[in-house]
């Protein structure tokens, strides 16, 4: 069976090891076993605490809204073309 796809496949959840601080924003610290969102981009790791996770999730999740209302219009245009 083919696996799902998925556009998520720069983001994973983990625990840190070690105390850090948030490295979306210098004052946020995180603490050893907190949960915490790390971010791939290309060669680049960033980790973000728990707060500024959830505030880029809703971001996204407005973006992806976004693009599926705009990819919506623009199925039911192709299908009026056929
Ligand atoms: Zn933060």
């Amino acid at each position: 069976m083919a696996k799902p796809k998925s556009f998520l496949r720069s983001i994973e959840m983990d625990v840190a090891k070690h105390s850090h601080n948030c490295q979306h924003n210098s004052k946020h610290r995180i603490c050893a076993g907190n949960v915490r969102v790390k971010l791939k981009t290309g060669r680049k790791v960033e980790y973000f605490c728990i707060a500024c996770a959830l505030e880029t999730i809703g971001r996204d999740i407005e973006t992806l809204k976004e693009m599926q209302e705009n990819l919506n219009k623009n199925l039911s245009l192709t299908e009026k073309e056929e």
